[in-house]
């Protein structure tokens, strides 16, 4: 056995649920059953340590504090081990892995989501691949002994993708993610094939983890769609309390041009609003000045969320606005690559 330490943190989701023979639902079972169903966990040639959460979840429920959680469990444990594994439900596993990128600065481990289709006690489970895979990539050093991928990312289905680009695809599929704006970082075949290139943290080394664990989930997501009346935006964005909004607008960044709608734009921005542009397109970016009705945006104050997943902009107004109360800093720290969650 070589000296390299794993985390696995299991946090609940299919991969570890089975039917209960008596209501016929999936329910969580220990991470110790797990082990049983994938004796070549005991194979690796590496320490694998588990900490499962009380109480186990499923991903519907992940909030603001399950991430402070998630959060303060890799700080407290992050100088004993080499990197962690993180067993998470696929329903929300990419707000997580964007809002765990954001949260942890300076990572300089491998921090990789995984999960499952089918839970891993049945035997076209894909749980299995997954979580060993997950396993070895989390292990694999470069050749001065550093972590190979120092990011948070999520492994699917053969794929490693920097987790603040990812969105969950498919309800059905193996391949239940994508990354539809950045390549994936690694695949794995026979071998796992590293795309070092694109594979984020290999610059300054040896700078301190901050974990940052102040939140604040004041912001809400609004998706712009033909007929949207002037009392259904006008009062969306007067919600109490509401300090940003992720407005996922049309193509390349465009929203309706009346009066009304850029006028409730722009006085809402004036009060403070945090209000971020993202596409509902799958891939490609917002440019604000491409059309007259993005350029109004512009001109209303909106900022910019470039090729930005809704999961990573989301996530990133809560951090932003955790980490400042002036919104106009949220603002503008927004427009910045803070994890390489946009190609900017
Ligand atoms: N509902 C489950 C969850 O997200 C689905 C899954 O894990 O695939 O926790």
């Amino acid at each position: 056995m070589n000296n390299t330490s794993i985390l696995v943190i299991y946090t609940g989701g299919t991969i570890g649920m089975k039917q209960d023979p008596e209501d016929l639902t999936l329910k969580p079972f220990n991470f110790e059953q797990i082990v049983e169903e994938v004796p070549e966990l005991r194979k690796f040639g590496c320490r694998i340590d588990s900490y499962t959460f009380d109480p186990i979840i499923d991903s519907s429920d992940v909030d603001a504090d399950f991430w402070i959680r998630l959060a303060g469990i890799i700080e407290e444990k992050y100088d004993g081990y080499d990197g962690f594994v993180v067993l998470h439900g696929t329903d929300t596993m990419s707000y997580s892995a964007s809002m765990l990128s954001f949260m942890l600065e300076n990572l300089e481990k491998p921090v990789i989501f995984t999960g499952s289709q089918l839970p891993i006690g049945v035997p076209r489970t894909d749980g299995k691949e997954n979580l060993i895979s997950a396993i070895e990539i989390a292990c694999a050093k470069d050749s001065d002994g550093n972590a190979m991928v120092p990011e948070v990312c999520i492994f699917f289905d053969s794929a490693l993708m920097r987790g603040n680009r990812t969105t969950k695809y498919s309800a059905e599929e193996f391949k239940a993610f994508v990354s539809p704006n950045y390549p994936t970082l690694a695949e794995a075949g026979i071998n796992i094939k590293y795309h070092l290139p694109f594979i984020y943290g290999h610059g300054e080394r040896g700078k301190k983890l901050v974990v940052h664990k102040k939140l604040d989930p004041s912001a809400a997501i609004i998706k712009i769609y033909p007929g949207i009346t002037s009392a259904i935006l006008e009062n969306a964005l007067k919600m109490p309390g509401l300090r940003g909004i992720v407005l996922e607008t049309f193509g390349s960044g465009n929203a309706p041009s009346g009066e009304w709608f850029i006028k409730s734009i722009r006085e809402a921005s004036e009060k403070g609003l945090v209000i971020v542009n993202v596409t509902q397109c799958m891939t490609g970016s917002v440019n604000m000045g491409v059309y007259a009705t993005g350029m109004g945006l512009k001109c209303a104050g909106v900022a910019n969320g470039h090729d930005s997943t809704t999961e990573s902009a989301i996530t990133k107004l809560f951090f932003l606005m955790g980490q400042y109360s002036d919104n106009h800093i949220v603002r503008q720290q927004f427009e910045i690559n803070l994890r390489g969650e946009i190609s900017k």
